[in-house]
């Protein structure tokens, strides 16, 4: 039976994010690089938005959680410790005749599944990104790009303990790029080599972690469920335990219904102790934690939430895509919730008339202070509102003629299409209160 997927069209969230701005090919110029993309003018903003709201949720609300933006280059120890030197990578197998590769694991057949050759013998490929620092290109100067934000967490865990006089349990939170040099990629935004994550690595006392695992398996799906995703496009997924990584006691995917089927958005692992063991044995210094009450020192357990910004921002395209007959024609229109739309506000003169210009700047300049706006003239109001709705503008706010004599302006509500008329003096506080 074929997997169930979402009846969106991957294809036209591709053509929509290009035509519109939201992502382009990376250095389209020069004919692309693959699986890498460059945010435009509203995917930047969308991006932004997302990341915002990730740490509103999990930093700012939330008295048990601080923030760190760490270095992306780590001493190459800490992947020694973390075990990603000898245990992060993918069996690679090479076709003897057209010499592509693949991910062992990807292919069911023992022939290349392009030109039927010949397969070497899968080898184990790290997947980490690896360069020199300084000028010897020699082995005792290579480092790594990160892999995982982090280990940063768990290599600043006293630093940020000691600094904030956290008691357990708390988090630390972090967002920022990643590195993995996959064997196969693809699907647009979706599996990228350079991605960014959104991590939280909550710290709690050892044998109260099941309890904490399940706490934020559902904390995190509910997360999501906030972003205005639809719950029917959500589910929980476990790992069974060859899936497991190798540091995890146990693991939850929250996985969105992709045009390419169920896909994770989101791992939420019990690491149990091993990050911070390992890391006190290979750098020698202890990282525990003094319980007060008890009186005694131990290492504590952690449960990492792992939330992909890309896949993220991909999920909230796809579930607020619509395309609706209106007027007998289709309106493309992203459903998107308020508080992440790329544009709030966007100011159309009901035409290019210069009557209408002095109102109409003025309006913009007041508002811009506020919302992201955009201000747009050229054509009909009527394509310039479809325009709006396509990369989902909550509110449009119309200057015509009328509004010259009685100082009364339209907004327009993206998804009921309502129009209401009020007096400009009031739209800087009507909009503030529908946005609030
Ligand atoms: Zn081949």
């Amino acid at each position: 039976m074929p997997e169930e997927t979402n009846k969106v069209d991957m294809e036209k969230i591709v053509s929509l994010c290009k035509r519109r701005g939201f992502v382009f090919q990376s250095s389209e110029i020069y004919g692309g690089l693959a699986s890498c993309w460059d945010y435009g003018p509203l995917g930047a903003e969308l991006k932004r938005n997302i990341k915002n709201y990730w740490w509103k949720k999990v930093v700012q609300e939330r008295d048990d959680m601080i923030g760190i933006d760490a270095s992306i280059m780590m001493h190459p120890k800490v992947w020694e410790a973390s075990g990603h030197i000898s245990g992060f990578s993918d069996p690679l197998v090479e076709c003897k005749g057209c010499r592509k590769r693949f991910r062992a694991t990807d292919i069911d057949s023992k022939v290349c599944p392009e030109c039927g050759g010949q397969l070497t013998e899968p080898r184990m490929f790290n997947l980490m990104f690896k360069t020199h620092m300084g000028p010897v290109e020699d082995e005792a100067n290579v480092i790594y790009l990160r892999p995982e934000t982090a280990q940063a967490q768990f290599v600043n865990f006293d630093n940020v303990q000691s600094t904030t006089r956290k008691k357990l349990p708390f988090g630390i939170a972090q967002v920022g790029k990643s590195f993995r040099n996959e064997i196969t990629t693809g699907n647009f935004i979706f599996r990228t080599r350079e991605f960014e994550q959104m991590e939280i690595e909550y710290f709690v006392k050892p044998g109260t972690d099941d309890q904490w695992f399940d706490y934020w398996i559902q904390e995190r799906l509910n997360y999501y469920i906030g972003l205005g995703i639809k719950k029917e496009n959500l589910r929980l997924r476990q790992h069974d335990k060859e899936e497991l990584a190798h540091y995890a006691k146990g693991c939850f995917d929250v996985d969105y219904k992709f045009p390419i089927g169920w896909s994770e958005i989101e791992g939420i692992a019990n690491r149990g102790n091993f990050d911070l063991t390992q890391h006190s044995k290979f750098s020698g210094k202890t990282l525990d934690y003094f319980d007060e009450e008890k009186n005694e020192r131990y290492i504590p357990f952690v449960i990492e939430p792992s939330s992909g910004v890309d896949r993220t921002l991909l999920a909230v395209l796809v579930d607020a895509y619509d395309e609706e007959q209106a007027d007998k024609e289709i309106r493309v229109v992203l459903h998107i919730k308020p508080e992440l739309a790329p544009v709030k506000v966007a100011i159309l003169p009901l035409s290019r008339n210069e009557k209408l210009l002095p109102m109409s700047k003025q309006i913009s300049a007041t508002l811009r202070p506020h919302f992201m706006t955009q201000y747009d003239d050229a054509q009909s109001i009527g394509r310039r509102y479809r325009r709006q709705d396509e990369i989902g503008t909550p509110y449009c706010v119309t200057i015509d003629f009328q509004s010259l004599e009685d100082n009364q302006v339209t907004i327009r509500d993206r998804d009921s299409m309502q129009q209401i008329r009020i007096p400009v003096e009031e739209l800087l506080d009507t909009l503030k209160s529908k946005f609030s």
